[in-house]
C-alpha cells in the first residue's frame, strides 16, 4: 500500500527514516526549520512542505520527530501547524521522545478534530534508523495502531502497542533509564580496568558474550574506547529523556535513584560543553573523577 507521509523534523534520526519511506515506495512531503536538512530529502525524491500545516493538507499521516514536547506542541497545535492543515480522519504519529503528558495533550487536541494519533517513539539510535530497524513503542486505540502499522514497517522491525495514548513515552522513558544506567555502569568498568592497567578493549571482549553483554555494551565500549563521541544519541537529549522520567516519577511517587545519579553526571558534562557528545562521553565523567582515560596501552 503507497500513503501519502508527511514528515516533520529531519535530524540524525528523521532524515533516514524519512528515507526509507521513500524506498519502501510512499509519497513524501517534508518540513524542517533548517532549510539544508529539507534539501536533502528533496534531493532524494521527497516534495517541500512549506510548514507543518502546509504538510498537513496535502497528506494523509503525518509524522513528527522533534527534538521534545515543545517543538511537538509547536509544529502540531501551533501557529501553522499540522492541526491547522489536517482532515478528519489524517493519522499523526508523533515519534519524538517526550513528556506522557504532552503525548496525551497532543493527542486529545487531535481526537477533538476527528484527527487519529499516535505515540510512537523509537530506540535503536541512527544505526538502527537507517537500517529500517528501530523498535518502535506505541501507545494508542488499537484501530488507529493497525492503520499505522505498514508505515512503522518501513521504520522498525520490532513495533509494539504498549497501550494507550501516552503509553508509548512511558515505555520509551523506561528504555532510556536502563540505557543510561548501563552505561553509566559500563563507564565505571572501563575505567576501574584501565587504572588496573589492563586493555580496556579486551576487558570488554572478555565479558561481552557473558551476563554483562548487551546491545548498549556493544555499541558504547568501542565508542569509548576509540575516543569517537561523534553522536549518535546527544548527551543533551539523554539529559532531556531523564528529565522527563524524574518528573514523570515524581508525580507517581516512585523513587529513581540510579537515574537522578546518572543525570546529575549529565548534568556536568552538559556544564563542561559536552552537551552534543555522543552519550557513550558519560565515561569522561568518570575518567575525571578517577584521573584516568579509557584507551588501549600504547
Ligand atoms: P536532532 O536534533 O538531530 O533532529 C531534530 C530535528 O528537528 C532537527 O533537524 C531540527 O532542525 C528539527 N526541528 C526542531 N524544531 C523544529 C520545529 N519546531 N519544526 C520543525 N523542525 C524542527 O534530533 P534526533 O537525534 O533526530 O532526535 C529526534 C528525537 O528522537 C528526539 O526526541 C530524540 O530523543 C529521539 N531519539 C533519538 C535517537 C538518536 O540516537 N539520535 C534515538 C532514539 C530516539
Amino acid at each position: 500500500m503507497v500513503f501519502r507521509v508527511g514528515f516533520i523534523g529531519l535530524g540524525i534520526m528523521g532524515k533516514p527514516m524519512a528515507k526509507n519511506l521513500l524506498k519502501a515506495g510512499h509519497k513524501l512531503v517534508v518540513f524542517d526549520i533548517s532549510p539544508a536538512s529539507v534539501e536533502a530529502l528533496v534531493a532524494a525524491g521527497a516534495q517541500r512542505g512549506t510548514s507543518p500545516s502546509a504538510v498537513a493538507a496535502q497528506t494523509d499521516i503525518v509524522i513528527t520527530m522533534l527534538p521534545d514536547g515543545p517543538e511537538v506542541e509547536q509544529a502540531v497545535l501551533g501557529q501553522n501547524g499540522v492541526l491547522e492543515g489536517a482532515k478528519p480522519g489524517t493519522l499523526v504519529i508523533d515519534m519524538s521522545s517526550i513528556s506522557p503528558l504532552v503525548a496525551q495533550k497532543a493527542g486529545a487536541a487531535c481526537e477533538a478534530q476527528g484527527v487519529d494519533f499516535l505515540d510512537a517513539p523509537v530506540s535503536g539510535g541512527e544505526p538502527k534508523a537507517i537500517h529500517g530497524t528501530l523498535a518502535i513503542m506505541a501507545g494508542g486505540k488499537q484501530a488507529v495502531f493497525d492503520k499505522a502499522l505498514p508505515v512503522l514497517k518501513a521504520l522498525g522491525s520490532h513495533v509494539t502497542l504498549t497501550g494507550p495514548i501516552g503509553a508509548g513515552n512511558v515505555t520509551k522513558l523506561a528504555n532510556q533509564i536502563m540505557v543510561a544506567s548501563n552505561i553509566a555502569a559500563m563507564g565505571e568498568a572501563l575505567v576501574l580496568s584501565t587504572k588496573a592497567g589492563l586493555d580496556p578493549e579486551i576487558v570488554f571482549e572478555a565479558v561481552k558474550g557473558g551476563l554483562a553483554g548487551s546491545a548498549v555494551l556493544n555499541a558504547k565500549a568501542p565508542m569509548a574506547i576509540a575516543r569517537d563521541f561523534h553522536p549518535g544519541f546527544r548527551i543533551r537529549l539523554h539529559h532531556k529523556d531523564l528529565r522527563n522520567a524524574l518528573a514523570s516519577a515524581e508525580a507517581l511517587e516512585v523513587p529513581l535513584p540510579i537515574t537522578s545519579l546518572v543525570q546529575d553526571m549529565l548534568v556536568v558534562l552538559m556544564k563542561d560543553g559536552m552537551g552534543d557528545l555522543d552519550h557513550s562521553a558519560i565515561v569522561r565523567y568518570q575518567e575525571r573523577m578517577a584521573h584516568v582515560e579509557v584507551k588501549r596501552p600504547e
